[in-house]
C-alpha cells in the first residue's frame, strides 16, 4: 500500500517559537504541496474509518478543511466546517475551549446535521486536544454521532488523546 511506504516526516518542517515562545509549531504546508505523499496521508487518515461508514466529515478550521475536504472526497461523504466565531452566516451552536497556545472557540451551523448522523473530525495535528473535543462536543450537541477523530500529526507528549474519551483516535504520524 502506498501510504504504508511513504516516509511523511520530510514534508513536515518544524518551527520554533510560532506562534509564540516555547512553541514547535509542525508546519504541513509541504505536504500540502507535494500531490503524491499528500494522497498517501489522506488515503491513511481514511482507512480506519471506511468500514464505520462515515456520513460526513467535520473539518476544523483552519488546516482540518484542508485534509477534510480531501478525506471527505476519499470517503464520499459532505464536509460541514467547524469555524471561528462570527465566519457562518446562519443560526450556530458554538462550544469554548483551551488551545496549547491560547483560547477559542469553534462554532457550526445548527441545522448541520441530521439527527444521529455518523461523523469523523478531523484536523491536522492533535495537541493538547483541546480542539477536537470541542468538536465532538459541538457534533454531539447537534444530535450527531461522532464515530472518532482522524488527524496527521499527534503530537504524543501532549496526551491530547485522554481528552477523547473512548472514541477511536486516529493519527498517520505521532511526534
Ligand atoms: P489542541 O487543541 O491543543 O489539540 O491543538 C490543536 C489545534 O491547534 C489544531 O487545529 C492544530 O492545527 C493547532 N496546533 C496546536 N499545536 C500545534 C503545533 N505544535 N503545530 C501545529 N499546529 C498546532
Amino acid at each position: 500500500m502506498t501510504e504504508t511506504m511513504t516516509d511523511f516526516r520530510p514534508f513536515i518542517r518544524d518551527v520554533p517559537d510560532f506562534p509564540s515562545p516555547g512553541i514547535l509549531f509542525r508546519d504541513v504546508t509541504p505536504l500540502l504541496a507535494a500531490p503524491d505523499a499528500f494522497l498517501a496521508a489522506v488515503k491513511a487518515m481514511a482507512e480506519p474509518f471506511r468500514r464505520l461508514r462515515p456520513d460526513k466529515v467535520l473539518g476544523i478550521e483552519a488546516r482540518g478543511f484542508l485534509f477534510g475536504a480531501a478525506l471527505a472526497r476519499e470517503l464520499h461523504v459532505g464536509i460541514v466546517p467547524a469555524r471561528k466565531p462570527g465566519k457562518l452566516p446562519r443560526m450556530t451552536e458554538s462550544v469554548a475551549y483551551g488551545l496549547e497556545y491560547g483560547k477559542d472557540r469553534l462554532e457550526v451551523h445548527s441545522d448541520a446535521f441530521g439527527r444521529g448522523e455518523r461523523v469523523l473530525i478531523v484536523d491536522d495535528v492533535l495537541a493538547t486536544g483541546g480542539t477536537a473535543r470541542a468538536a465532538i462536543d459541538l457534533a454531539e450537541k447537534l444530535g450527531a454521532e461522532v464515530l472518532g477523530v482522524s488527524v496527521f500529526i499527534e503530537l504524543g507528549a501532549l496526551g491530547g488523546r485522554s481528552k477523547l474519551g473512548a472514541r477511536q483516535a486516529h493519527a498517520v504520524l505521532m511526534l
